[in-house]
């Protein structure tokens, strides 16, 4: 991908001159810029049909580089477009704590990342090896367990340990944590809808 430049250059007599280019020219560079992003691949996560996703935990992708697999876990909290989204500070608190947990479990080895989507309905949990939603969910469950039993000072939310330190709330992450654990004991969904 290349960016909008305002100037152009052209060759002269004289050598290069720059120059603004005239508007058909602009046009005719964003109607490129377009199409690459046209034919850029549309990411396996946005494939999903998120119009009859519900809570649950999901393997989303499996990623694999020499002799390293990794599995990406979309642990669904809200059932995208039909629910509210999540808070953000209960998803900051929920980041916080769901990592502790994680990085101090007995498969801390196997943790690569844990956190929150954009569109704030879940979070991402990346583990080494090829791994299915069926072997993490014993993991996500005490996980839960530990965020829903959790009290005191939030780890790592300090101003010198985080960057928006004071933007948590216990009780709302408690909330949405206690409805996805019901949902995962309960209809315990661990494969996306076709
Ligand atoms: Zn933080």
């Amino acid at each position: 991908m290349t960016f909008l430049r305002l100037t152009g250059k052209k060759e002269t007599d004289q050598g290069t001159e720059k120059y603004m280019p005239a508007a058909a020219e602009v046009l005719q560079y964003r109607k490129r810029t377009e199409t690459e992003i046209l034919i850029m691949d549309k990411i396996a996560s946005f494939q999903v049909n998120h119009l009859n996703l519900m809570p649950g935990l999901y393997l989303s992708r499996t990623d694999t580089k020499g002799q390293c697999t990794a599995s990406t876990f979309d642990l669904r909290v809200t059932a995208p477009n039909r629910e509210p989204v999540m808070d953000t500070p209960a998803i900051h608190t929920i980041e916080h704590l769901g990592a502790t947990f994680l990085r101090n479990s007995g498969r801390k080895e196997e943790v690569i990342y844990f956190g929150p989507m954009g569109c704030r309905t879940g979070f991402y949990l990346v583990v080494f090896g090829d791994q299915t939603a069926e072997d993490v969910y014993p993991l996500v469950m005490e996980m839960c367990d530990f965020i829903l039993a959790f009290e005191g000072k939030i780890p790592g939310a300090r101003p010198e340990e985080c960057g928006n330190w004071s933007e948590q709330n216990l009780n709302m992450a408690k909330y949405y944590i206690r409805r996805y654990r019901q949902e995962l004991a309960e209809n315990k969904r661990l494969t996306y809808p076709e």
